[in-house]
């Protein structure tokens, strides 16, 4: 008889773990909080418009590929290359940088800002590449046992990587680029893992290579929440069943392991194996009621920043507008330092647009734009009252009329907002983080909550907060590492 395995929460991790796991023969349900699946990969579809409402881009396809293949499928979703992968735009500057994979034409835009720019460029790749090559097997994809075994695996690393590990992203974009544009564009990236150039570490660099040479960014046809619509497909052939609407909020133990959880209607659910794609942390404390998981506890961990998202549908086209943007102030030392922390920031803040009816014309009604705004803001545990959400919102779009050159204030006929409040309560992000955990050096690898459970042995975890880390292909590496996991458990079980 096949072994029923239960999985809580239906995010990226929790969807390829079941598909993983469907496929190798396992009995798997899926019980989700919300009414649909995805978690924070996720969209809105509302009067005509469609928003994917976090992630919209991302990299490593090849980890998709990789999930796909394991699985026996083809892939249920078509990926789009990125190219320009974005532009960046500075508050006072008329010019738009196109981020171009292709070194020559990204450098014609550099040619005044920073001399010899195409083989520093290159330098600096090369360097990047060599970071990746020599810590992504060893340090990244990776269970591992104890912290012994993760302190074994780093000695494996090669040791000239050493002095890098004492930098901050920042510093190391310093040592090839003189120009204050070309180091924040550059660095701009240690804001995908939720913090800032001044506090990731430097090894982080290695994403220059796999944004620019490596595989680049992507994302999909039709718009991101297809990827969530394609796994739950292939999950439903192989018999997976959906809970919706069924929040964990209690347990039961026997003999050293979970025989069931409870969920918000005091509904028991049973299985032989549990894998929590909810928050490893937060989890940890607020439903196993782990004491190293505390909130006073959590509250001391580092979390990554929060995000106030914005859904703005609008009825005009705006050609001048590519599909990924960010708009940048001249702050930006000083906007780093405090945008974790300090709601000032939000006087002037910096923000990301996402045009999805650029290119998926069904994604807004004819002659309209669907646009999704991000801003970094301090989570809550450095901003509890968002009641000025809509004065920050209708700064951000003052500010975007500005430089676009087009008033879109006037034409919006479409507004959602999500504050961290309401990022915390959709999916239980622990302090409306948007990226859990962050990914300080002392909360990777052996050092953030383990994928396998402290006390139960047919428990396990995937997702943002536990190993490698938050991001898409982070997900699905997760719950290959899980996975490998759960196979060790059943074996002996
Ligand atoms: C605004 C924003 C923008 C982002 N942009 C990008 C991007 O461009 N590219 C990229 O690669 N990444 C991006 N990310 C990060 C990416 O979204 C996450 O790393 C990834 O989706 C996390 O997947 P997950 O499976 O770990 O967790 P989640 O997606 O959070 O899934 C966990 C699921 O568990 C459910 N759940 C929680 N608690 C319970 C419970 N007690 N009972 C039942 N169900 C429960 C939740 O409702 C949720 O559905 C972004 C994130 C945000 C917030």
């Amino acid at each position: 008889m096949s072994k029923k395995v239960i999985i809580v929460g239906a995010g990226l991790g929790g969807l390829s773990t079941g598909l993983r796991l469907a496929s190798r023969g396992f009995e798997v349900t899926i019980l989700e909080k919300n009414s649909n699946a995805g978690g924070r990969l996720n969209q809105i579809k509302e009067g005509g418009f469609t928003f994917d409402t976090g992630p919209s881009f991302f990299s490593m396809t090849y980890e998709f590929d990789e999930l796909m293949q394991d699985c026996g499928i083809q892939t249920p979703f078509e990926f789009v290359e990125l190219d320009p992968l974005y532009t960046v735009n500075f508050r006072g500057e008329n010019q738009n940088y196109y981020l171009y994979k292709n070194v020559q034409k990204l450098a014609e835009q550099f040619a005044d800002k920073e001399p010899d720019f195409e083989n520093k460029f290159r330098a600096y790749l090369k360097y990047c590449e060599s970071l990746y090559n020599d810590t992504v097997d060893v340090a990244i994809k990776q269970n591992f046992d104890s912290l012994f075994a993760y302190v074994k695996a780093l000695m494996q690393v090669n040791p000239k990587h050493l002095p890098v590990l004492l930098k901050s992203f920042w510093n190391q974009a310093g040592k090839y680029f003189k120009s204050k544009e070309v180091r924040q564009i550059v660095s701009l990236i240690a804001f995908f893992l939720g913090r800032t150039p001044f506090d990731t570490n430097a090894i982080y660099t290695l994403l220059s290579h796999i944004e620019f040479t490596h595989n680049g960014y992507y994302n999909v046809k039709g718009g991101m929440y297809k990827i969530v619509e394609g796994l739950v497909d292939e999950l439903k052939k192989k018999g997976v069943t959906f809970l919706y609407n069924t929040e964990i909020v209690g347990f039961e133990e026997q003999g050293g392991e979970l025989s069931s959880l409870l969920d918000q209607n005091g509904r028991k659910h049973h299985a032989d194996i549990f894998v929590i794609n909810s928050d490893a942390a937060y989890f940890r404390g607020k439903v196993l009621k782990r004491k190293k998981f505390s909130e006073p506890k959590l509250k001391k961990m580092s979390w990554t920043m929060g995000y106030l998202t914005f859904y703005i549908g609008i009825n005009a086209k705006l050609p001048q507008v590519e599909h990924h943007n960010y708009f940048l102030g001249n702050n930006y030392e000083d906007y780093s330092r405090d945008v974790m922390k300090n709601p000032g920031t939000l006087e002037k803040p910096y923000y990301y647009v996402n045009v999805l009816s650029k290119h998926n014309q069904e994604c807004a009604p004819e002659g309209h734009e669907a646009l999704f705004f991000v801003c970094p803001v301090p989570n809550l545990l450095y901003k509890k009252d968002w009641s000025d959400k809509d004065e920050i919102i209708d700064s951000i779009l003052k500010d975007f009329s500005e430089r676009i050159g087009e008033d879109v204030s006037s034409k919006v006929v479409f507004r959602k907002v999500y504050t961290p409040k309401e990022w915390e309560q959709q999916f239980n992000l622990f302090a409306g983080s948007g990226l859990g955990l962050s990914h300080d050096m002392l909360q990777i690898g052996a050092l953030r909550p383990k994928n396998f459970d402290e006390e139960f042995k047919n428990t396990f975890y995937v997702g943002a907060s536990t190993i490698p880390g938050a991001g898409l292909p982070m997900a699905v590496i997760s719950s290959k590492l899980t996975v490998e996991r759960v196979m060790g458990y059943s074996k002996v079980n």
